[in-house]
């Protein structure tokens, strides 16, 4: 029985399994009864990897950042999701939920995006698979992220404004249920992070752990053994971190540290910071942490990174900080912002917010000189350069 992975009922401790609406269940449950089934056959593994190979462009590398490690007088690698085709982590789930949807005969996908990062990456699987693509993305977030929106149409996608609510990423959702509920035989929906309705969770993590996995050989070739002290990864809804710690859940030798986004700090109001400020409840279809008010009521988050921006967190994070197996850190904007122009300067990689917030972990916490840290570096800046030039401070 694993201590921190997810249970044959879909709970993660207390957190996860399934709370759905009864014209959703035989969509979830078609996919809970084969996820696993084809997730561990051979000719999927071949397919996937093949991808990963020939398209994503893995394995990626793990760097060992030399001046960095000087400055915090440390041993620290970067493991360079970054240089994943199309800028981030994101991809890995997406080609490998496109193939598990072939296999379950659908012929289009749906999904739901807020900055439209996971939008982008669901686009680019279905031209790569020629399925048709339906991405619903709230009206003010199409607005606010223009390039991405425009990415996903030169994709071939059809993205769908949601104009109810906030008309941000909850009601983008809402959409995207409503119209898998109506189209349940020919639809998978590719929901791009470990949230959602057990087996997504499991689903996404299994399909990200590639990350730890190649970690693993990588430091063996490095350094002689195949785990780290440390992982430090940035946690929006997960998945990079999940596909990070995925190996090392169980070997507590292994220090895993999550980095959240404090925005301007955790007391201010204006903050995604779930774990200290979040309470069990249940979002997008699983019980979590998350941002709520005394009765109930999700509170809008707010992050300078988009990724990060998000009112809950994968169960399998909510159980990690209730067990405490991994350290949580919130990050605000200005340290993250910090840590980005650091790392630009010291290492000529200038990284997504999102994963700078990862960085800024060092300027949070001591490390012994002989420790072995990998930090995954969930995407590139490219995306976030006008907020950089907003920022000014470099
Ligand atoms: C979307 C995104 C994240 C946050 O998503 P997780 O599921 O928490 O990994 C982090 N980094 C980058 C670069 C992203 O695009």
């Amino acid at each position: 029985m694993s201590k921190y992975n997810v249970n044959e009922k879909g709970y993660y401790g207390k957190f996860g399994g399934a709370y759905i609406p009864e014209m959703l269940y035989p969509n979830v449950e078609e996919l809970r009864e084969s996820y696993l089934g084809i997730i561990q056959s051979e000719e999927f593994k071949n397919e996937f990897n093949h991808l990963l190979k020939t398209y994503v462009g893995r394995p990626t590398p793990l760097y060992f950042a030399s001046r960095l490690s000087g400055k915090y007088n440390t041993k620290i690698y970067l493991k360079r999701e970054d240089l994943c085709h199309t800028g981030a982590h994101k991809v890995n789930n997406t080609v490998g939920q496109i193939l598990i949807a072939k296999r379950l005969g659908k012929s289009r996908i749906i999904a739901e995006t807020g900055a439209g990062q996971h939008g982008v990456a669901t686009a680019t699987v279905c031209a790569l698979m020629g399925m048709e693509c339906v991405v619903y993305m709230g009206e003010i977030d199409m607005a606010r992220q223009k390039p991405n929106v425009e990415r996903m149409k030169i994709l071939g996608a059809e993205v769908k404004p949601a104009t109810s609510g906030s008309k941000t990423l909850k009601d983008a959702t809402n959409e995207a249920m409503r119209h898998w509920i109506n189209n349940p035989t020919d639809t998978h929906y590719i929901i791009g992070s470990v949230v959602g309705p057990h087996p997504y969770p499991d689903m996404v993590a299994r399909l990200q752990s590639v990350i730890s996995e190649e970690m693993k050989q990588q430091l063996q070739v490095v350094e002689g053994r195949n785990t780290p002290d440390h992982v430090i990864a940035c946690v929006g809804g997960g998945s990079n971190a999940a596909g990070a710690f995925y190996h090392f859940l169980e070997d507590e030798s292994v220090n895993l540290i999550a980095a959240e986004a404090a925005g301007h700090g955790v007391m201010s109001g204006k903050s995604a910071a779930t774990t200290t400020l979040g309470k069990p409840g249940v979002l997008h279809g699983s019980k979590t942490l998350l941002m709520q008010t005394d009765d109930g009521q999700v509170v809008e988050p707010y992050s300078i990174s988009a990724g990060l921006d998000y009112p809950g967190i994968g169960p399998i994070h909510a159980h990690l900080f209730d067990a405490g197996r991994a350290e949580f850190f919130g990050i605000t904007d200005e340290e993250a912002m910090l840590a980005g122009v650091e790392l630009s300067k010291l290492e000529g990689i200038i990284p997504a917010i999102e994963s700078a917030h990862a960085v800024a972990v060092f300027g949070n916490r001591q490390f012994e000189k002989d420790e072995v840290i990998v930090v995954n570096l969930s995407g590139r800046g490219d995306k976030d350069l006008e907020t950089y030039i907003k920022w000014g401070k470099y």
